[in-house]
């Protein structure tokens, strides 16, 4: 994406009605009382890639999982593909990889990635399509037939993308996937969901982070939470064309916005 394309993504998401998440003064406060997230404010549109950083327990996951419906708001106002967090599950346009891959062990990837389109009733020969065109994507087309014990951590993952692209998905959630990586598996995941998300054009991801560079180096914006109660201290805009490669790792303004993201974090 040019530099250009990315404003007007940027201007379009202020004015659009398409915005697939939108947090009004979104607060929750869990039944025992610990306040996990307040005020918080925040627009994605289509075709974003936002990282959350913060220290652990500032809210991260708790956030998403407002979004996905899987715990409530207590403040706000939160809308998800412009309707209710739950309504808006109910679409299978949302999906989401954690870091902990849920594979089941005694299906072969193929049966793994369609197992959501089979749950769903779609017939055999649009599973199979689907399935070798999601592995084809995170690159194990010639791995359909494998187990999953027979995969590096780095394959699991990319199997774990896998399933998730399986249904379109408009928005994508993923918290904290690449932690448990060694780092040289952990950059050739992030060129990898790179190019998957330019490929899909419209694809929204949300994604959690501990490592600031993987954040300034994914992100079209990186929102830093405060810690408890978890606020949204900042949200920095990196104005960087994509595709971005190695070369933009190197690069000094890269240096410098992880800098910027640091400092936003340490405040
Ligand atoms: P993060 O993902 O940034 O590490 P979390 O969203 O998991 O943070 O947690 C935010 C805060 O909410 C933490 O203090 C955590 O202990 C608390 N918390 C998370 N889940 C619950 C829960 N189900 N009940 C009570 N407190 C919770």
């Amino acid at each position: 994406m040019q530099l250009e394309q990315l404003e007007q993504t940027r201007r379009g998401i202020l004015e659009s009605k398409s915005l697939l998440v939108e947090m009004k003064d979104v607060g929750k406060m869990y039944p025992n009382g610990t306040v996990a997230v307040q005020h918080a404010n925040l627009q994605a549109g289509p075709g974003e890639f936002l990282c959350f950083v913060g220290p652990s327990g500032c809210g991260k996951s708790t956030v998403f999982n407002m979004i996905t419906g899987l715990t409530s708001h207590t403040e706000g106002e939160l809308s998800v593909l412009q309707t209710t967090p739950k309504e808006a599950r109910k679409h299978n346009d949302i999906a989401f990889v954690f870091q902990e891959h849920t594979l089941l062990p005694w299906l072969n990837l193929l049966d793994n990635v369609t197992l959501p389109l089979k749950l769903r009733g779609v017939p055999k020969k649009e599973r199979i399509e689907e399935g070798t065109r999601v592995l084809e994507l995170v690159g194990l087309k010639d791995y359909l037939k494998v187990l999953p014990r027979q995969l590096s951590g780095g394959m699991k993952m990319r199997v774990s993308i896998a399933r998730a692209l399986i249904s379109r998905p408009k928005l994508l959630l993923m918290d904290e996937p690449f932690g448990a990586l060694d780092e040289i598996t952990r950059q050739t995941l992030q060129d990898e969901l790179l190019n998957i998300w330019q490929r899909e054009k419209h694809m929204t991801v949300l994604f959690i982070t501990h490592n600031v560079f993987e954040a300034v180096f994914l992100s079209t914006r990186v929102v830093v939470m405060t810690p408890r109660p978890g606020k949204i201290a900042d949200v920095i805009d990196i104005p960087f064309p994509f595709p971005r490669g190695e070369e933009f790792r190197v690069r000094p303004e890269f240096g410098e916005y992880v800098k910027l993201v640091s400092q936003s974090l340490k405040h």
